[in-house]
């Protein structure tokens, strides 16, 4: 008979892993465009204030970009910057050839109108996904730039070859950046995809009943451990995007992140399971690296 740590062990889905390999392989595409002497992709991102989550993260991006061979550059900026500020940078970012994708780093202060700069970007450099002509795109189902966090929940059901054609998803919630996003590339005709997808948020009623239906739960609330073993149903997949700090004084930094599942009591029940951190997060620089790739190689926009 298995431990608990052997069981868990063989439920986990690793994104560190699936992120790292298609990291490989567009370190690869890089070396064939350098070898033919093309244009290398090259990645933008401004960073406003001095949040330490966001500093994190594009560090990380840029360390990325550097592992695999991209060009990368950082425009920061206070946060006292005015959105006409933000605007003209983005604008000059545009008219850039040299650019390939540009990422705002957010969130961004409360005096911008975060919308508004977003919608700024061009939306053949928008490689967040985040534009409305970039998502639009997704929900018609034509080539587009997927929003990172959607790309590498897909990626990962892919990767692990989970079956998701004919099952029942529930995905709880439904941001423009997650849950509805992830709700239309589970119910689209493809693989991974024809699941018959419930989409739930704050007013839903029942939400354990539903639950308890899904194959696969896709759980993007952010509300660390909302989702508990007795709303799960034997052999579930489950894919927590949550990622909230919560106090841990035995940590040098006296935070860790916390998913949106009660980890231990749902692991044991699920087949396949991804862990926080080391599951859905990992996959998001490598979206974002993919889509800045595809720019660079003008597979969306012509
Ligand atoms: P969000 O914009 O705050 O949306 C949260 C969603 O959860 C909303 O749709 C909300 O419903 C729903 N919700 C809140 N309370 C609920 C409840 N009691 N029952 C059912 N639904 C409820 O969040 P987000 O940007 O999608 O992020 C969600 C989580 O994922 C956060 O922890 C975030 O940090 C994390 N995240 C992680 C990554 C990653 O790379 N791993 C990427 C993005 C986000 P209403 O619409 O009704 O308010």
């Amino acid at each position: 008979m298995k431990t608990f740590t052997e069981d868990i062990a063989s439920k986990l889905i690793d994104g560190k892993k699936v992120s790292l390999s298609i990291q490989e392989d567009l370190k690869k595409q890089v070396e064939e465009i350098k070898a033919n002497g093309g244009k290398i992709p090259h990645l933008c991102a401004i960073l406003v204030g001095n949040d330490g989550g966001s500093e994190t993260y594009v560090a990380a991006k840029i360390k990325a970009c550097e592992n695999i061979g991209y060009q990368s550059s950082m425009f920061r900026f206070p946060d006292t910057v005015t959105e006409d500020e933000l605007i003209q940078k983005v604008d000059a970012i545009n008219h850039d050839p040299d650019i390939d994708g540009l990422i705002v780093q957010l969130p961004l202060p409360k005096h911008i109108d975060v919308d508004k700069i977003t919608n700024y970007i061009k939306p053949e450099k928008d490689v967040d996904g985040f534009h409305p002509v970039n998502l639009g795109k997704l929900l018609l189902g034509l080539p587009t730039y997927v929003s990172a966090t959607p790309f590498g929940i897909m990626q990962l059901l892919q990767f692990y070859n989970i079956e998701t054609a004919g099952k029942h998803c529930v995905v709880i919630g439904r941001s423009n950046i997650v849950g509805t996003p992830v709700s239309v590339l589970m119910s689209r005709n493809t693989n991974p995809g024809n699941a018959t997808v419930t989409l739930c948020h704050s007013k839903t009623k029942n939400l354990k009943e539903i639950a308890l239906q899904a194959d696969i739960i896709i759980a993007a609330i952010g509300i660390p451990g909302f989702l508990k073993g007795d709303m799960v149903k034997e052999g579930a997949v489950i894919i927590d995007v949550g990622t909230t700090r919560v106090n841990a004084p035995e940590t040098k930094s006296g935070w860790r992140l916390k998913g949106d599942v009660d980890f231990d009591a749902v692991a044991l029940k699920a087949s396949f399971i991804t862990p926080v951190p080391g599951g859905v997060g990992p996959m998001t620089i490598a979206g974002l690296l993919a889509n800045t790739m595809k720019s660079a190689k003008k597979e969306i926009y012509k």
